[in-house]
């Protein structure tokens, strides 16, 4: 066996030595650009990060190979929260961070130690570089480094970036909703939470009732303020906790468990006294938009701790309606709160929006659609409610009675009123968290209004309009990804960039703030391009005017303290570096960072740097949960090595999946693939260089499965279907090789075997390339296998008759070998029937209808109108319908007379295989039974 961790030290050490990753500028060369994400160094590095990781070296390698001058570069996130939150978390001793880091192999004295930001950086920033360096990443390690303004230089460059941000107003200062974390005080960005990233805040209108002949006020919240035209009455909880609350002086009655929103959302909150439900029932009010007052009823479907606590009833809703009969019918409770029973009575519904397709009564139409009875049904009655709304939402317009929303489609309608109503005072825009949010020091967090704050304007609409016009011109990969980032982008709204507390680069003009972790990580890559020379710059030789020329071309290069050959160099290097060409990440990064990377360049730079491909691929996951370092579920990089050998790792995580689909990965699958590398070692050194000179018709076929393989690896690869592709590389080209040897009976031709053994070491070498590296020097082949051409592609040579022919002699075998397992006798003679012309004809024929349709009624109505099968009828409807339906056939089928030749010209193969005679036969020479049940690519079988 091959002793795996001493050749990944001696590759290792040799492509350091001869800077095999190091990237320098080569304007002959056309160059491509990769980045991953810096990872927050809070932790050590787990497979889930090697897999996102894996994605960018592979199509690294590939390029490099395929002729392109290539730069991968690697930095460490150190801001903000993830790091101080679990500094704070190991200083107050909570229980999760002790044992995640304890998981790590700390001892209580050195968990001490981390009770300090500082720490953190200092710790893990060297092991995380030794981590991706044992995986054999072709990173360029001269330009790697890390974020704060602890990194003097980097700090420059996010105060450049940030100038720059505010000179064109995509930084400002307003009163807009945030996360916030009320124990720490504190907005919490997606990568401040320890749960609920991408949560964010869900806008309710809060219209205002008027009480008759009183100052209070009733605030409803709604979603639907065009459902307003038709209200008919407020719906109270009878059991419920009620509280008059003043708020910028008006006298608000609200649900006591939403006296604490309030107070996050507005200033000026003053609690004055309870309310009982039962002095607000049979009460009449006055809400906007309609001449009419309405009277207050009990319903048991409210709680006076959800939203407002008061709901308005529109009696299109079904839930309202069906409330509505109950207590229609309810004398009971109509007595008990001492209602108007004639008021109770005449409450109906008030037609609004037309539905084309529905009535009048849209409620009832529903409910009836969804089989709903009474208020009862009550999970039907939200399923009905779901339905209304969606189809309110597409399809309604609003009627004559809707003022000035007459004619209007019902989103139109919503927006202009929620515009109205706050402008005439009618309501307020109310916040709420659709889902829960705990920061990563563990509080519950809320939305609160903040006024003192920075934000990014990602609300901007012509900033959206040009983000939208460069994710149109961005290659995705997968492109199934492109409808998330469009609904990102529609979705966001400014987003709060400064934290008062923790790491990171001061706001340049307002230094009471620093910068946090999502909005310093913006733009980045282009640091990557000159980082390596930046290093020998005195930082306080560095200003605005540096960064305008080397990243704008702007400015005077006299106006720059910096050496000016070194700037010079440096502009060269962004130059022909920029734009990224590819940026791969995990899916959680989709509704925050790579999105804000696109807004960021747009803001920043001019269209030809903007990101030319982003990657996207699912999680690693443990018990279904993302494997992540903060919830301590990982398996961390450093067991790789000696657990499995990097380059078994390396193959078994792309392997495990690709497109979005979250990967697998396969600890037992890593162990045998261990194995694997080590055959495939001794198989090349045993048979490259060896064979016969002269080329036979039998080399043929391998040397169309090679380009074959290559032409496939090459879309594969250009896709980054990583999966598909080795599959391709290992499986397809390794099975085929041995087919190869088979079929020759050992006596394969010398040039072929060379070609075929440097192509997949070469192919291979992108997922495993220690071994390969290996193989490429003990062959003597030359060079770094990295370092080399990628298998090119002789299209003529693909011959798919070839495939077709050896797929037949190979199923042969296996039929042949089924057939002696169940007869159980040593053959003297086996003969092989080749199908009746005709079939080959109907294949023809079904696999050009299967492009069309997959149902076998469809197809066998094709099949039997053409006259030529119709005698066949009988046998066609027997075999046909199963056959389409399973989907296996292919367009591509020989004739009776081509595989008949090729298996004649295989008997000789066959009869050494079997040691005994073997005839092929054409079906239709023949009388034997079974001759009739060979099919095209399926010989009959018959042992004597
Ligand atoms: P934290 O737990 O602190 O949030 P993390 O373990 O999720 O950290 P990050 O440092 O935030 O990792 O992520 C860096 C990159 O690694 C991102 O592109 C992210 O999508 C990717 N990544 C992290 N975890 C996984 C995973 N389990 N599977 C696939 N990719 C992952």
């Amino acid at each position: 066996m091959i002793n795996t961790q001493e050749i990944e030290k001696k590759w290792r050490d040799r492509w350091e030595k001869d800077k095999v990753f190091e990237s320098n500028v080569n304007k002959k060369k056309n160059k491509f650009f990769l980045t991953f994400p810096y990872p927050y160094i809070n932790a050590y590095p787990h497979i889930g990060h090697l897999y996102t990781l894996m994605r960018v070296e592979a199509l690294a390698r590939y390029k490099r190979m395929k002729g392109f001058n290539v730069l991968f570069p690697q930095g460490w996130h150190a801001t903000g929260s993830p790091i101080v939150s679990a500094a704070n978390r190991v200083k107050e001793k909570e229980e999760k961070q002790i044992k995640i880091m304890k998981d790590m192999g700390f001892n209580d004295k050195e968990i001490k130690k981390f009770e300090e930001p500082r720490e953190w950086l200092d710790y893990f920033a060297p092991e995380f570089e030794k981590d991706f360096r044992e995986m054999g990443l072709s990173i360029d390690w001269r330009r790697q480094f890390f974020t704060t303004d602890i990194n003097k230089h980097y700090d420059k460059f996010i105060r450049w970036q940030f100038n720059k941000l505010k000179e064109k107003r995509y930084v400002v200062k307003g009163k807009f909703p945030v996360v916030w974390d009320p124990v720490k005080k504190c907005p919490v960005g997606d990568h401040d939470r320890a749960e609920g990233e991408g949560v964010t805040h869900k806008d309710f209108i809060w219209a205002k009732f008027k009480i008759d002949d009183s100052d209070l006020i009733i605030m409803s919240g709604t979603t639907r303020p065009d459902a307003l035209y038709g209200q008919s009455n407020l719906w109270i909880d009878p059991e419920g906790e009620y509280v008059i609350v003043e708020v910028d002086g008006e006298k608000w009655v609200v649900g006591n468990g939403v006296v604490d929103k309030i107070k996050d959302q507005h200033t000026d909150v003053k609690v004055i006294e309870d309310i009982k439900p039962e002095e607000l029932i049979g009460k009449w009010v006055q809400g906007p938009l309609v001449n009419r007052r309405l009277y207050i009823l009990p319903a048991g479907f409210i709680d006076s701790n959800v939203g407002s606590g008061i709901v308005y009833s529109a009696l299109e809703d079904p839930v309202d309606l069906y409330e509505l009969d109950k207590i229609q019918k309810d004398v009971e409770t109509q007595e008990k709160y001492n209602l108007d029973k004639d008021v109770v009575a005449k409450l109906a519904p008030i037609s609004i929006i037309k539905i084309p397709g529905m009535g009048d009564d849209l409620g009832r139409d529903i409910g009836e659609e969804f089989g709903v009875k009474s208020a009862k049904d009550v999970a039907k009655l939200e399923k009905a409610k779901g339905e209304l709304n969606k189809r309110v939402f597409r399809k309604g317009v609003m009627k004559d009675n809707c003022g000035v929303c007459k004619g209007m489609s019902v989103p139109e309608a919503q927006e202009l009123l929620k515009k109205k109503l706050i402008d005439d005072k009618d309501a307020i825009m109310f916040y709420e968290l659709d889902g829960k949010v705990v920061s990563r020091d563990l509080n519950e967090c809320v939305i609160k209004i903040v006024e003192d704050q920075w934000f990014m304007a990602y609300g901007d609409k012509e900033w959206k309009d040009t983000v939208r016009d460069a994710f149109g011109k961005m290659k995705l990969y997968p492109e199934k990804v492109r409808p998330q980032f469009e609904y990102v982008i529609g979705w966001l709204h400014n987003w709060a960039c400064t934290r008062e507390e923790g790491l990171g680069t001061r706001l340049p003009w307002d230094e009471k703030w620093l910068i946090e972790s999502l909005s310093d990580s913006t733009i980045y890559m282009a640091y990557y391009t000159i980082v390596h020379l930046l290093k020998d710059v005195d930082p306080y030789d560095i200003d605005d005017n540096f960064f305008d020329y080397v990243l704008l071309g702007k400015g005077k290069l006299d106006d720059i303290k910096v050496d000016s050959d070194l700037v010079l160099r440096m502009k060269d290097e962004f130059d022909y570096w920029y734009p990224v060409d590819f940026r791969n990440s995990g899916k959680d990064l989709v509704q925050n960072h790579l999105t804000f990377y696109v807004f960021n360049h747009c803001a920043i730079f001019p269209e030809d740097k903007w990101p030319k491909g982003i990657g996207v691929n699912g999680w690693v996951t443990v018990d279904g949960q993302k494997m992540s370092k903060s919830l301590g579920n990982m398996i961390p990089l450093r067991d790789m090595s000696s657990k499995f050998s990097v380059d078994s790792a390396r193959f078994t995580i792309l392997n495990g999946g690709e497109g979005m689909d979250d990967p697998n990965w396969d600890s037992e699958f890593a162990k045998t693939f261990i194995v694997k590398l080590d055959q495939f070692y001794n198989f090349c050194v045993e048979h490259y260089g060896k064979g016969r000179e002269e080329y036979k018709k039998v080399d043929r076929w391998m040397e169309s499965k090679l380009n074959e393989v290559v032409l496939k690896v090459n879309s594969f690869m250009e896709a980054t279907l990583f999966r598909s592709s080795a599959q391709q590389i290992y499986f397809e080209l390794g099975n085929s090789l041995r087919w190869y040897i088979r079929r020759c009976n050992g006596d394969y031709n010398k040039d072929l075997m060379k070609k075929v053994i440097e192509s997949q070491l070469l192919m291979l070498s992108v997922y495993c390339p220690f071994i390969c590296e290996e193989i490429w020097e003990k062959l003597e082949i030359g060079g770094y296998v990295s370092l080399s051409k990628w298998p090119g592609v002789d299209k003529k040579k693909i011959n798919y008759k070839l495939d077709l022919g050896e797929d037949m002699v190979r199923n042969s075998v296996s039929d042949i070998n089924s057939v002696l397992k169940l007869v159980k006798i040593k053959p003297k003679r086996i003969r092989l029937f080749v199908s009746l012309p005709w079939k080959y004809e109907l294949f023809k024929l079904l696999g050009e209808e299967m492009k069309k349709t997959r149902n076998p009624g469809e197809v066998m109505k094709v099949v039997m109108s053409k006259n030529e099968f119709k005698r066949y009828g009988g046998e066609i409807s027997k075999f046909v319908p199963k056959l389409v339906a399973s989907g296996k056939v292919s367009d591509r089928v020989s004739s009776c007379q081509e595989e008949f030749d090729y298996l004649m010209e295989a008997k000789g193969f066959l009869e050494k295989e079997f040691d005994c005679v073997v005839d092929v036969i054409k079906a239709e020479d023949a009388a034997e039974k079974k001759a009739l049940q060979a099919a095209p690519g399926k010989v009959g079988v018959l042992v004597d």
